[in-house]
């Protein structure tokens, strides 16, 4: 089964083939907190960077996660995170992967910004995009970024060997909830499909990622679904402030929760708040239906998809949880009439 590329997609994928010559220095980034899909893109993009005699480092403004972790399998020393500045200050080109805006890369932005050298960007989100000038191969209708990266390899006949398809195929499987949320197209399975066929296991990548977790995920699990309030068309949880400290995990242990105020009946709009300081709270938002989560975020500063948004304020958790639980039940009324 062949993937058809758009003009302008081949035109964008060769651009970046012409940016990305053997013998440069690359640094790979992604956002804050990176999740499947930004780990998953930016090891395959970094195993068929290397393959093209490239210098490559990962450099991201906050660590991989420890289930994530198996990807980096014999290139751990990719893993530039911990001198992430170094990496950037050092690179001759910057690729960011999985996120348009500048602010989302925390402490790498100010780096990102003052480098001078080009900065591309392959990314499937809505946003304007506030990055430095260089190619864009952003496609708001991919399900996952490393759907893009696939795309770019096939168009640019990069060969994808095993370990490009284990680290795309995290990203695409953990960006559609495993083949199950909206975002998943045929073109999505036609992708998989390619991946699969370079010799992955499918049941064996799905362990490595949903069954290596910590004793105390489903303890955290269980006390913030405890906190579970449900309303006309909407419901929300909250993580009870010093959860995370108790039961030994981390932010990406929170993957999934918001699942559960989203898969009630006549839930529209699902909400997940956590503090992520004293004054600070994040909130992760999931829709169905017309309800269009990334629109609700972004006058708050937040983005993401159309079911699948966040977005952070100042304030102390009962303030933020009032604005936002008032704004939501306006936004519902007014996207039911
Ligand atoms: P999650 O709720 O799983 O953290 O994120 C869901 C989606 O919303 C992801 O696509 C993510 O990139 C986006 N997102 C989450 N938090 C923020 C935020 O603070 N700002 C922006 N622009 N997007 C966010
Ligand atoms: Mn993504």
């Amino acid at each position: 089964m062949t993937i058809t590329l758009s003009g302008d997609k081949l035109t964008a994928a060769e651009e970046l083939a012409r940016l990305l010559s053997p013998g440069l220095r690359v640094a790979l980034t992604t956002h804050v907190h990176p999740d499947g899909d930004g780990i998953g893109s930016e090891i395959g993009l970094a195993h068929l960077l290397r393959a093209r005699k490239l210098e490559v480092a990962i450099a991201n403004p906050t660590l991989t996660p420890a289930r994530f972790q198996f990807l980096f399998e014999g290139v751990d020393e990719l893993d530039r995170s911990r001198e992430a500045v170094k990496a950037i200050r050092a690179a001759d080109v910057i690729v960011v992967l999985d996120i348009s805006d500048l602010g989302r890369l925390g402490m790498l932005s100010q780096a990102v910004a003052d480098r001078g050298v080009p900065v591309a960007c392959i990314d499937h989100h809505a946003s304007p995009g506030t990055l430095p000038a260089g190619p864009r191969y952003v496609d708001p209708a991919a399900s996952a970024t490393g759907e893009l990266i696939c795309e770019i390899a096939l168009a640019n006949q990069w060969p994808i060997t095993e370990a490009v398809a284990r680290a795309l195929y995290v990203a695409v499987l953990t960006d559609t909830g495993g083949f199950r949320f909206s975002n998943t197209r045929p073109r999505t399975l036609r992708i998989a499909a390619e991946l699969l066929d370079a010799g992955l296991d499918p049941e064996e990548l799905y362990l490595d990622v949903y069954a290596t977790a910590p004793a105390g995920r489903p303890r955290l699990v269980a006390e913030t679904l405890q906190t579970l309030v449900v309303e006309d068309g909407l419901a929300w949880v909250t993580v009870p402030p010093g959860a995370l400290e108790r039961h030994q995990v981390t932010v990406d242990d929170l993957d999934g929760i918001v699942e559960f105020p989203r898969s009630i009946a006549g839930v529209r709009l699902a909400m997940l708040f956590r503090e992520i300081s004293q004054d600070r709270v994040k909130v992760s938002l999931r829709s169905s239906g017309s309800v269009d989560v990334a629109a609700f975020a972004r006058p708050f500063g937040g983005g993401g998809h159309k079911h699948a948004s966040g977005l952070s304020l100042p304030g102390s958790l009962p303030e933020v949880q009032s604005k936002v639980l008032e704004a939501a039940r306006r936004y519902l009324l007014a996207s039911s009439q």
